[in-house]
């Protein structure tokens, strides 16, 4: 049935995760079993349904999409893997949704607009629990991110990615590894001394 997910995600053109994330990451969700996770940019549901499976035993994922036919649709798909005791869907903006959020997530996967990825950040900051880890995806963007891409088309989500970087490795209170795995990819660790 996943397998479908996929096949159909692909078919329709939806940006799923890559081969090579998912494992990068499955294997981070096999070392920590997340009770909480936090998903932003749920698209169909792809993703969100091959994490619940390294979820701890009362482990749960909340993941927002703004878009309502892909909300829906990932709905469907995870009503379809008898998911949805595990996963619930939040239609609306990320930005808008995350500041009113309460739940201390251990893991949060940011994985939409990467012009935003800042603001994201920010707001995850503030939701992660102390050791808690964020990945983002996306975050070398096709070498522009590294490299001396400065053409307009692109602009806004390269800079807001290079900025990204910045912010999590130069805060002594986070602990980033990116890795040049499929799109590149953001492991930040919040420390035991960050405030919450
Ligand atoms: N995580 C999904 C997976 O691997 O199966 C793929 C997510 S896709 C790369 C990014 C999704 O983020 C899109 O469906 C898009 O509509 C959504 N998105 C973009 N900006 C958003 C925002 N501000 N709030 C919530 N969702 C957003």
């Amino acid at each position: 049935m996943i397998e479908i997910i996929k096949e159909e995600a692909i078919k329709d053109h939806i940006p799923i995760i890559m081969d090579d994330t998912l494992n990068e990451i499955s294997k981070i969700l096999i070392q920590e079993k997340p009770k909480q996770i936090l998903e932003i940019g749920t698209a169909v549901g792809y993703s969100a349904i091959c994490f619940s499976k390294f979820l701890h035993e009362y482990g749960k994922i909340d993941t927002i999409e703004i878009d309502e036919v892909r909300a829906k649709k990932a709905i469907d798909n995870i009503r379809k893997m008898n998911l949805e005791k595990k996963i619930n869907v939040i239609i609306g903006n990320a930005i808008e949704i995350m500041p009113t959020l309460t739940t201390k997530y251990d893991i949060i996967f940011i994985d939409a607009a990467k012009g935003k990825y800042p603001i994201f950040l920010k707001a995850s900051i503030r939701l992660l629990n102390t050791n808690g880890i964020i990945i983002a995806d996306n975050v070398l963007y096709k070498g522009y991110v590294l490299g001396e891409y400065n053409k307009h088309k692109q602009r806004t989500a390269v800079t807001n990615l290079r900025e990204y970087i910045k912010l999590v490795t130069e805060d002594k209170n986070l602990e980033t590894k990116i890795l040049d795995i499929g799109d590149g990819i953001a492991i930040t660790r919040k420390k035991g001394t960050a405030s919450n």
